[in-house]
């Protein structure tokens, strides 16, 4: 299917951005790498009446460290993060989840912020920005407002971007030394969207775990935390015991619905498996 007509412009500044959002509003759309909004208005999932095409701002691209957070500008592409030496020192946690970002022809045209502000529940990028508890940057004519990952992600395809606003970047922490990362996903083909996915950062004091975050993907309609098995693990030394511990609080925070790349039993009984592959992997040395 051909995509339905639309107007074209392309944003030279980010006052036309806003100019246009203002004038347009919900029938805008932003056009980013395109890599997902093409195949949806080919699909007819999406029907903007203008495409406000963003690609052509620099000030939205590169990664920079500021202090001790690493702030990725909006439209630097997925090979882009996939190829710094900032990410891999700074971000382990999203060096190691990139390369399951779809393929390296999508790679190369796809943004960060256009994954993020789609909102995909079985996407990489928003189960790492939950687990390492990042800052989205977004900004409207009226200025910049920080939203936590935490806030950022409100149901399917839906986050805290309004119409009159864009995503600039997103901050996310410098790993300390003490931290451990592990990210992980199955998906029946490499390069496709996650059956099931985790992200785990934990920090340890000697063999003990001092803080965690988990974060799951294609578990909801949203990225999501799990809270139970994060109790269950703090405090902890990583051992046969306290993985099944975890796992068992896992079962009651996860609440799949089944969708067309696996049951509901089936996503339960993976990240069962993901959480304890990431849990030895994560403690190699104490176990
Ligand atoms: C075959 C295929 C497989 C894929 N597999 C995966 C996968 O396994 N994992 C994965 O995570 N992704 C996957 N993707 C999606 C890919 O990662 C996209 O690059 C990404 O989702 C969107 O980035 P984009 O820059 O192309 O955004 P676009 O397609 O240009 O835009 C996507 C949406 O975000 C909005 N948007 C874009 N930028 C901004 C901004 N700065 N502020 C506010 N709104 C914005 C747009 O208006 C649109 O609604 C796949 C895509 C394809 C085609």
């Amino acid at each position: 299917m051909k995509s339905p007509e639309f107007s074209y412009l392309k944003a030279q500044t980010m006052a036309d951005v806003f100019s246009a959002l203002k004038t347009h509003g919900d029938a805008a759309q932003l056009l980013a790498g395109g890599q997902s909004l093409l195949a949806m208005l080919n699909l007819r999932m999406a029907n903007p009446s203008i495409l406000i095409d963003i690609s052509g701002l620099d000030s939205l691209k590169g990664i920079q460290q500021n202090g001790n957070v690493i702030r990725i500008g909006a439209l630097t592409t997925h090979h882009e993060i996939d190829s710094s030496h900032i990410v891999k020192e700074h971000i382990p946690l999203l060096a190691q989840a990139v390369p399951y970002v779809a393929h390296l022809a999508i790679r190369n045209k796809g943004t960060i912020g256009g994954s993020l502000a789609l909102g995909d529940p079985a996407a990489e990028y928003p189960a790492v920005a939950l687990a390492l508890n990042a800052t989205l940057i977004i900004q409207s004519a009226k200025g910049e407002r920080r939203v936590k990952a935490s806030e950022f992600f409100i149901s399917l395809y839906r986050t805290a971007v309004q119409a009159d606003e864009i995503l600039i970047g997103v901050e996310f922490p410098i790993a300390k030394p003490n931290q451990r990362f592990v990210f992980s996903e199955l998906a029946r083909r490499k390069g496709d969207y996650a059956m099931a996915g985790m992200a785990l950062a934990l920090s340890l004091e000697g063999q003990t775990i001092q803080d965690v975050a988990l974060a799951f993907m294609a578990m909801d309609d949203k990225p999501i935390l799990a809270p139970r098995a994060m109790k269950a693990l703090t405090g902890q030394s990583i051992n046969s015991q306290t993985i099944s511990q975890a796992q068992a609080a896992l079962d009651e925070d996860l609440q799949p619905a089944g969708d067309l790349s696996a049951n509901a039993a089936t996503k339960k009984h993976l990240s069962r498996v993901l959480l304890s592959r990431a849990l030895i992997q994560a403690g190699a040395t104490h176990v």
